[in-house]
């Protein structure tokens, strides 16, 4: 099966300024890949394994045998969340608007979309160390934000708080916005509005209700 790293659906440079063309290669060409070569790695000589999707390796990755599920949680996390990301990101005056169903579920969620932005930044900025902030469609069908540690994601349930579908997230490890942001996580999470692709939001959003 051997996974492999998608193409990105904009140019290195196309998020400037919010996100610099440096950190966009490093982050893709040298975390994502290493996520996907370790990812394969993990599973090389598991035939039970080799036809499992990437949802799959988040979703079941209680049914993995031990001796590989650490592994397979930080690379095949990892290889989900980068690649998600990508599609969740858009240059800038291209992504979009929260459809009026998605702009409802965040207001009965959250209160207000505000509310929402601010829920979902503190939620980023809360994250000690490395990990994620997400707003999970969950499955009750209601919406919720959330954050994980290192590359767990809300797919992974009975891992993580809130299982789910993730509708949008953000990465706040330091690899994602440290040679432009440096310290100032707070500045890239405020910056990364610009650059919310919201049809995809939308597209998953409409997909998780089913
Ligand atoms: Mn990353």
């Amino acid at each position: 099966m051997a996974f492999t790293l998608p193409p990105l659906p904009f140019a290195e440079n196309a998020l400037q300024p919010v996100i610099d063309a440096q950190t966009m290669n490093i982050h893709r060409t040298k975390h994502h890949q290493a996520y996907v070569d370790n990812l394969n790695k993990a599973l090389d000589g598991q035939a039970e394994y080799a036809d499992w999707t990437l949802d799959q390796v988040c979703e079941q990755m209680g049914s993995l045998p031990e001796t590989i599920r650490a592994a397979v949680r930080n690379n095949g996390g990892g290889h989900w969340n980068h690649s998600f990301f990508w599609q969740v990101i858009a240059p800038k005056g291209q992504g979009g608007a929260p459809s009026v169903d998605l702009a409802a579920a965040i207001g009965a969620a959250c209160g207000s979309f505000d509310a929402f932005k601010k829920a979902f930044q503190e939620a980023g900025m809360k994250r000690f160390g490395s990990g994620w902030a997400w707003l999970v469609a969950k499955r009750d069908g209601t919406l919720a934000v959330s954050s994980t540690p290192n590359q767990d994601n809300p797919l992974m349930k009975g891992f993580v708080d809130n299982a789910g579908t993730p509708i949008l997230g953000v990465d706040v490890w330091e690899h994602a916005y440290y040679l432009n942001y440096q310290n100032r996580r707070a500045d890239y999470l405020t910056a990364f509005w610009e650059i919310v692709n919201w049809d995809e939001v939308n597209r998953r959003f409409t997909a998780a209700k089913g």
